[in-house]
C-alpha cells in the first residue's frame, strides 16, 4: 500500500461524501474504516493522485484488489471494473431498494466481483435506510486537486 496524506485521504472522503464508491456504502455507522483504493492499481502503475483515488468500504476495496476487469455473466464477457473517477455510478447500477443491480456489463460485473448483494450487506443497508444513510447521494461536482 502506497503511503497516502492526510490532506488528500481528506479529499478523496470528501469527495466520495463519505460513502464507499463502489457499493454505495455509507463510512457513518461502520466500525471498520474504509480504505483509499487506487481505482488502477498501483500494481499497474496507477498513481497515488486524487483522480485515481476513490473511497472504498473495505469489503469492496480487498474484493477488487489488484482487478481491473471481471466477468459480466449475462455476456460471459471480461469487461473492465466501474471507474468511479471517470464514470457516473448511476448510468451503470440502479438500486431496487436494498438491491444493486447491473445496467451495463461493466455495473453487472463489478456487484458481481464486489458480491454487492450479499446477506450482510442487504441488513446493512436495511439499517441504513432507517437512518437515511441509503440509497447514498449523487455524486458532488469534481472536488479540485
Ligand atoms: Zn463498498
Amino acid at each position: 500500500m502506497r503511503y497516502i496524506s492526510d490532506a488528500l485521504r481528506e479529499k478523496v472522503i470528501q469527495r466520495a461524501q463519505n460513502y464507499c464508491e463502489y457499493c454505495g456504502l455509507a463510512q457513518i455507522g461502520q466500525e471498520a474504516t474504509f480504505h483509499i483504493d487506487h481505482v488502477i492499481p498501483v500494481a499497474a502503475n496507477g498513481l497515488t493522485i486524487l483522480d485515481n483515488l476513490a473511497l472504498a468500504c473495505v469489503s469492496c476495496s480487498l474484493r477488487k484488489g489488484a482487478r481491473q476487469t471481471a466477468i459480466d455473466l449475462q455476456t460471459q464477457k471480461d469487461v473492465p471494473l466501474f471507474n468511479p473517477r471517470t464514470q457516473n455510478w448511476f448510468e451503470h447500477l440502479v438500486w431496487d431498494d436494498l438491491r444493486v443491480v447491473g445496467l451495463t456489463p461493466t455495473g453487472r460485473a463489478t456487484l458481481t466481483l464486489l458480491a454487492m448483494n450479499r446477506p450482510t450487506i442487504l441488513a446493512i443497508r436495511y439499517e441504513q435506510k432507517f437512518f437515511k444513510r441509503h440509497p447514498q447521494p449523487q455524486p458532488q461536482s469534481r472536488v479540485s486537486d
